[in-house]
């Protein structure tokens, strides 16, 4: 049902620009949000917080400490992609915005979708739809496994030591996000892991998930190794519908699924916790194609509508939930023409250009 435009704003959404693309998407990224929330009867208001590179020239650091707690006043969160491999060390100012805001909200789970979008094939020719439910808040990530302290260190110069974290707690939890999303969709969970050399940590990962795994009765539950998931990924990713992991493995993996699926400028995801949630495409800053209106911004665009959803089924609010899935029709709709698309996909059209062809669609 489509409703007039109100000039209330219903919703904040803070915004962290980022570095290299970020801008360009995230500007495109509200531009689409704003046109969808005005159709379906709704306003949003932004936010717009200090983070990367033109916070450290601000602020003299890459995250503020008042960036986080102005984010989680905020409804939602849209994340540009961020340069953090070129940061200078902490002490000097080098915070990485994504890895502040997982620990800082606890957006303990890591949404990552990839399917092919229609008139776009996979690499392998097949069908891909599925998702990666990522762990967000431990792993190997040496800015999340220690209270005190980096997560890796040096006894001589000569080794170099990373920590790893698995806890209980924190995989059951994704577990359990992993089997209720698979309820609502082709009941399949993958738990892929690397026990067989990292026998106590990923051991400890695969208890839990085997845990849950029996109070969801009604789901297929299978395990594959990471090594050979890589492979099974690109010779029948259809196979797939939700696949759990740790915090690297999905990390790569997703990037992996969603280069199969038709490029990594389609690649979305959602940050979510009990509390908050926030939308940041998969991929980094590209400061290769950064500044010449060259991004594919479906990456963040889609994610913003993964934001509307959770936001609406959070506040039992089906506009937002119709806005995000009009969004996510728009994208199919443009992308299906091969004249409407990003040079990353063959296509012609600019970041602009191209969301405001999505813009347009939602409006009709
Ligand atoms: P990248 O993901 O930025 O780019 C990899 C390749 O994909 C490049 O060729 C790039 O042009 C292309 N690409 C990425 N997004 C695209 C888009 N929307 N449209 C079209 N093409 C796109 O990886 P990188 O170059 O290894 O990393 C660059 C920086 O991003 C590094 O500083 C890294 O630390 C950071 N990074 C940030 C995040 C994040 O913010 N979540 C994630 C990964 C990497």
């Amino acid at each position: 049902m489509t409703r007039k435009t109100t000039p209330s704003t219903d919703l904040t959404v803070a915004v962290l620009a980022g570095d290299g693309i970020g801008p360009e998407i995230t500007a495109a990224t509200r531009k689409v949000l704003s046109v969808a929330a005005a159709k379906f009867g709704f306003g949003i208001g932004y936010n717009e917080l200090p983070a990367g590179f033109a916070a450290l020239k601000a602020h003299g650091t890459t995250f503020p400490q008042d960036t986080l707690a102005k984010a989680a006043e905020a409804d939602g969160i849209l994340l540009g992609p961020v340069s953090h491999n070129d940061y200078p060390p902490r002490e000097k100012g080098g915070i990485n915005p994504s890895g502040a805001l997982r620990i800082g909200l606890d957006l303990y789970a890591n949404i990552r979708p990839a399917h092919t979008r229609p008139g776009l094939l996979s690499m392998s020719g097949k069908r891909i739809d599925l998702v990666i439910v990522r762990e967000n808040t431990e792993g190997f990530y040496s800015d999340r496994s220690m209270y005190l302290g980096p997560g890796e260190f040096m006894p001589t110069p000569d080794i170099a030591l990373s920590v790893r974290k698995v806890t209980r707690e924190a995989s059951l939890r994704i577990a359990e996000t992993a089997f209720a999303l698979a309820r609502t969709r082709r009941k399949k969970v993958t738990a892929v892991h690397k026990a067989n050399v990292l026998r106590i940590s990923d051991g400890l990962f695969l208890e839990c998930v085997r845990k849950v795994a029996r109070d969801f009765q009604d789901v297929e539950y299978e395990e594959r190794l990471v090594d050979a998931m890589a492979a099974y990924l690109v010779r029948d990713p259809s196979e797939f519908d939700v696949v759990v992991t740790t915090n690297m493995f999905g990390d790569i993996l997703s990037d992996q699924a969603s280069e199969i699926a038709g490029g990594l400028g389609l690649a979305a995801s959602l940050n979510a916790g009990t509390d908050h949630a926030m939308a940041q495409a998969q991929h980094g800053s590209a400061p290769d194609i950064a500044g010449k209106d060259l991004a594919n911004p479906v990456s963040l665009i889609a994610s913003g509508a993964m934001l509307l959803n959770w936001i609406g089924m959070r506040k039992d609010d089906q506009r937002l939930v119709a806005a995000a899935a009009a969004i996510d029709l728009a994208i199919d709709t443009v992308l299906a023409n091969p004249d409407t698309r990003t040079r990353d996909l063959g296509g012609q059209l600019g970041t602009g250009a191209f969301s405001d062809r999505i813009a347009e669609v939602i409006q009709v």
